[in-house]
């Protein structure tokens, strides 16, 4: 399972960087338009195969944890999570004003993944995908909808928290050991991580 996602996220990756060699970087915006009506039925997909910035990252992160760089806490600046809402406005801004006044096209999301590389190396990847990412704080407003998600069965998980060490996006809580695990549309990524290491086999994608 983890190659086949693997192999559909390096895909994604080589379609991605191809069009921006080609200079059709509103294609893959295209794409993700789709994705955002896409995120309301299947939930936020884009973000757990799609995503170039995604994809990036799972290197950076396995980087950051063998040299030790990677810390558990979360800048302070970023707790009211509006920071996405203010890159989105800025990165729109940019390509605006570059498009209008210079003619030229900004390559705005190899910027990004530039940031997310960076930001990996040091925090873990859930800052940067719930705190700062201007694509995902609009795919998480739509995913909070979706009709399909991961979802658990609360009768058969032994409350282990596995699920949560594996999670990207920290988007699965055990609470206590009566809650158990439960998981939150908005910010799941539907990437299968929690399904793989899950030893009660209680995480399922269903309706
Ligand atoms: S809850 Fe599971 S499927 Fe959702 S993002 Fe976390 S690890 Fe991936
Ligand atoms: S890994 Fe499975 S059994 Fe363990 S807490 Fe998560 S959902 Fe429950």
């Amino acid at each position: 399972m983890k190659y086949i996602i693997a192999t559909v996220r390096i895909l994604f990756l080589a379609l991605f960087l191809f069009l921006v060699a080609k200079g059709k970087m509103m294609l893959w915006l295209a794409l993700f338009g789709v994705s955002l009506i896409a995120a309301v039925i299947f939930g936020r997909v884009y973000c757990g195969y799609v995503c170039p910035m995604n994809t990036v990252m799972v290197p950076a992160e396995w980087i950051s944890k063998k040299l030790h760089w990677n810390t558990d806490r979360s800048p302070k600046w970023l707790a009211k999570e509006k920071f996405g809402w203010f890159a989105l406005a800025a990165s729109m801004a940019v390509m605006l004003y570059a498009k209008r006044a210079l003619n030229k096209n900004v390559p705005i999301l190899l910027i990004w993944m530039g940031i997310a590389i960076l930001l990996t190396l040091r925090y873990k990847p859930a800052v940067f995908h719930n705190h700062i990412c201007p694509f995902g704080i609009l795919q998480k407003e739509l995913g909070r909808f979706a009709k399909f998600s991961n979802k658990t069965d609360k009768e058969k998980c032994i409350g282990c928290k596995l699920c949560e060490k594996v999670c990207p996006s920290e988007s699965i809580e055990v609470k206590t050991t009566e809650i158990k695990a439960e998981i939150s549309k908005a910010y799941c990524f539907q990437c299968a991580n929690c399904q793989q290491v899950c030893p009660a086999d209680c995480i399922h994608y269903s309706g």
